[in-house]
């Protein structure tokens, strides 16, 4: 086995708090590039993130094995954010290093005709994290005072009430024991249009490409207003929301990396003890 990476800072920062949107927070004075809470560079975010993994895995593993036992916990961690911003390279180098079948991922497109039939909340309530389980939202309810309010889908009259509707629904998930991760990610309008032109240059890139993108481009500002109404309006105390500038992948997967991590560990996951007797067991197995 390798030597663990040593990590890039003696005093751990708290990406919680440094990422946690405070008080009278605007979206537009937080810089998409900047790196809040960390000090170094892509070299030092790299062996950072490979150094975190051990302890998310073994968390997770935790939660897992103690939700065997009849623990309820269980974390969510809800990924919003504007197109190529990164919410898949998250998935894959975030949460794809723990054990697949302790992930539950879940990414909301535009409703069917059966979800629509339903209110906005039913299928966001179907697809929440079993006990023991990190669930991943790639996008989210979310998007139901997002893409609804910025395209007009409904009525404001039906939007506007969603606000108080997703208070109330995340109050109930973080009675039921999961804990909710809310997560935007923040790119600036420039580094996306420098994305969306790599993906029409790159062969292996193109098939991402979604033309709608760019009509969603073309709304940034509105974009951005409705994040805002988000952050003012549904960052509570018991489910904050967190911005983490996405300019630079690397910081963008190690602060998400470290926000599970911190989520994590205060939820403090413990391996359930045994329903037989260890020393028992021990004598049956030797004489078997
Ligand atoms: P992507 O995540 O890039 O695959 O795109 C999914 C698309 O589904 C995005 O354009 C979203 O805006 C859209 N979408 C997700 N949820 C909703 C919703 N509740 N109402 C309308 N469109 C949605
Ligand atoms: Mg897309």
């Amino acid at each position: 086995m390798s030597k663990p990476a040593r990590l890039p800072w003696k005093h751990e920062p708290s990406f919680r708090e440094a990422l946690k949107i405070p008080r009278g927070f605007r979206l537009a004075d937080l810089d998409p590039a900047s790196t809040p809470g960390f000090q170094g560079g892509k070299a030092d975010g790299s062996r950072a993130l490979a150094a975190g993994e051990a302890e998310l895995d073994d968390l997770q593993e935790r939660l897992h094995a103690q939700a065997t036992a009849g623990a309820p916990e269980a974390v969510l961690l809800i990924l919003q954010a504007m197109d190529t911003a990164g919410k898949g390279g998250i998935v894959r180098h975030v949460a794809g290093l723990v054990d697949p079948q302790g992930l539950q991922i879940t990414a909301f497109k535009a409703p069917t005709d059966e979800e629509r039939s339903h209110d906005f909340l039913w299928r966001i309530r179907r697809a929440l994290p079993r006990p023991g389980r990190i669930g991943i939202f790639d996008r989210s309810h979310y998007e139901d005072v997002l893409v609804v309010r910025v395209n007009d889908l409904a009525p404001r009259a039906v939007w506007s009430k969603r606000y108080a509707a997703i208070n109330a629904f995340e109050r109930e998930v973080v009675g039921t024991r999961i804990t909710p991760v809310k997560v935007m990610l923040h790119l600036s309008r420039e580094e996306q249009q420098k994305r969306l032109l790599e993906r029409l240059e790159r062969p292996d890139k193109q098939w991402k490409y979604n033309p709608g993108d760019v009509d969603a481009r073309t709304r940034w500002e509105a974009y951005m207003e409705a994040y805002q109404a988000v952050f003012d309006r549904t960052s509570t105390r018991e489910a904050p929301w967190h911005v983490v500038p996405a300019d630079r992948k690397w910081y963008a997967r190690l602060a998400v990396q470290r926000l599970l991590i911190e989520h994590l560990r205060e939820v403090a996951p413990r391996w359930p003890a045994p329903s037989f007797d260890p020393e028992v067991e021990r004598q049956r197995v030797l004489e078997s």
